[in-house]
């Protein structure tokens, strides 16, 4: 059975199932196994599989505590019907490149893979037989992220989610996708601040022991959170790395075992952290990407070796990347330091007393010699999306422009396949996209989608193009002190 211990220490080891369930390690570290280099999947048996198929063999050998029954449950209620195609995700030729289109799943954003199948994994991590005990998600959004948790938690058994995000500081798609969310386990409100706000005061609420115990003994409920160094959200995203390899093999564009390349538009390190699994697993990558937008912390770090989040913050047209903390980065230094956890627990106390730290010299060469970087400026990533309808009538979204703009930077390497995800619908962001074509952009977004599907002959998947005539359910607003009486009265709602 695998074991997962903290990045930080190897004192405590745990099962999956009980690092799903908690989240993040007691000295917070990020769970990992030392195990992943002794899983090898052959390149050949990728061919012909469904996408539930590799879900099921790649799930099955990280997450061994799970019953074949659970995850065989898990993975059809997670990959069904709810995404627009039964590929999942599937891959598509733009010119001699190919993208992987991640963004198929009901809420139009990446963070579906992952947090369509999380809430079922969860709800198979309580403890058996106790019907009373339930997990709340508490989730302070800056937008995407809320929606992909609420769409997978909404009506999942022996769980609740409520999620704040910032009055005013979403889009107006974004907003209605929260608000809108059904499901009777669900919470949506706005708060009164920004999203740092918000957010600090989540971190107090899951520190408040007082609170914690009044909701076990009052309502039977834990706290968690849904957030991307979860153990439960970086395994599926390992799934569509083997899956993208499988459908080059269908295609006849390589034969098992020949190299391919991934560009990954990345903020928090967690999509590109779960292509290094894949090649730790077997998978043949030559070469991984990353893509940064202005907020470069990640791609100064691949140049440089020291990662300095002292640097200004910027609001880009892809929001999703606008981090400058990217927590799931420990993992890879964990691994690449051949599980150093001495070291990783000292570079990530000088993160969170200095704001920085340096790799030596020898783990920055090793790092170098599997990840590649760039970043894209918003001119650049306009002109992307304007240039790659234009050659190749494909439209993509600002986040996946940016990768797009570093792999067009790049030489390709001969005959290796180069794969870019692309994370967003981009009918997501309909203002960026069509002022990118140069459209006239004036109204509300959904005015800019009618515009965007006229001129370019595509569609505005239905769930967002029906937002604007949606049922809103939640107009709550309240202030930031007001947030711990909120969730415990939620949570006794939920649970009576
Ligand atoms: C979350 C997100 C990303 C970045 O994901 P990481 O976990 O930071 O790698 C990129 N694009 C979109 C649209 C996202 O929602």
């Amino acid at each position: 059975m695998k074991v997962f211990h903290s990045t930080r220490s190897t004192e405590q080891t745990v099962t999956s199932k009980q690092a799903i369930r908690q989240g993040i390690a007691p000295d917070g570290g990020l769970f990992v196994t030392d195990q992943l280099a002794s899983i090898q999947v052959a390149p050949a048996c990728l061919a012909g599989q469904t996408y539930r198929q590799t879900a099921a063999r790649i799930l099955g050998l990280l997450l061994d505590d799970y019953t074949a029954d659970e995850l065989d449950r898990s993975i059809r209620a997670a990959y069904g019907e709810q995404w627009s195609t039964p590929a999942i995700t599937p891959l598509t030729q733009v010119g001699d490149d190919y993208v992987l289109e991640l963004f198929n799943g009901p809420t139009s954003a990446f963070k579906d893979v992952a947090l369509q199948i999380l809430p079922r994994l969860m709800s198979q991590a309580l403890p058996q037989g106790d019907d009373d005990q339930r997990i709340m998600i508490l989730t302070a959004t800056s937008g995407d992220t809320g929606k992909a948790a609420l769409s997978g938690f909404a009506d999942t058994p022996g769980t609740g989610i409520t999620v704040f995000y910032p009055e005013g500081k979403v889009s107006q798609v974004q907003r209605l996708q929260m608000v809108t969310q059904a499901g009777s386990n669900v919470r949506v409100c706005a708060v009164r601040g920004n999203f740092d706000d918000a957010q600090s005061a989540v971190k107090t609420i899951f520190a408040d022991r007082e609170l914690a115990s009044t909701l076990a003994n009052g309502a039977g409920t834990a706290l968690s959170s849904a957030n991307s160094i979860n153990v439960g959200r970086l395994v599926p995203q390992v799934v569509y790395y083997f899956h993208a390899y499988g459908s080059l093999l269908d295609q006849g564009a390589i034969k098992a075992g020949d190299p391919v390349e991934f560009f990954v538009p990345t903020g928090n390190f967690g999509d590109i952290l779960a292509g290094y699994y894949a090649k730790m697993m077997g998978l043949p990558v030559e070469r991984l990407t990353v893509a940064s937008d202005r907020n470069k912390v990640l791609s100064d770090f691949l140049t440089s070796g020291v990662y300095d989040r002292n640097r200004p913050f910027y609001t880009t047209t892809s929001p999703s990347m606008d981090i400058l903390i990217s927590s799931n980065l420990e993992r890879m230094l964990y691994y690449m330091s051949d599980g150093d956890t001495k070291l990783i627990a000292s570079l990530m106390e000088d993160l969170a007393t200095t704001g920085r730290y340096q790799v030596p010299s020898g783990l920055l060469r090793r790092i170098q010699s599997l990840f590649a970087c760039g970043w894209a400026d918003e001119d650049e990533v306009s002109a992307a999306i304007h240039d790659c309808w234009q050659d190749h009538n494909y439209l993509m979204d600002p986040h996946t422009a940016c990768g797009y703009h570093v792999m067009n930077r790049g030489h390709r390497r001969d005959g290796i396949p180069r794969i870019l995800l692309s994370t967003a619908n981009p009918y997501k962001f309909p203002r960026v996209v069509g002022q990118s074509l140069g459209l006239a952009t004036q109204g509300s977004d959904f005015a800019c989608m009618d515009v965007l599907s006229d001129a370019t002959h595509t569609q505005a998947p239905s769930n967002l193009r029906n937002l604007e005539t949606a049922k809103v359910r939640f107009t709550d607003c309240i202030d930031i002190a007001e947030m711990p009486a909120y969730v415990r009265r939620a949570a006794m709602e939920m649970n009576s």
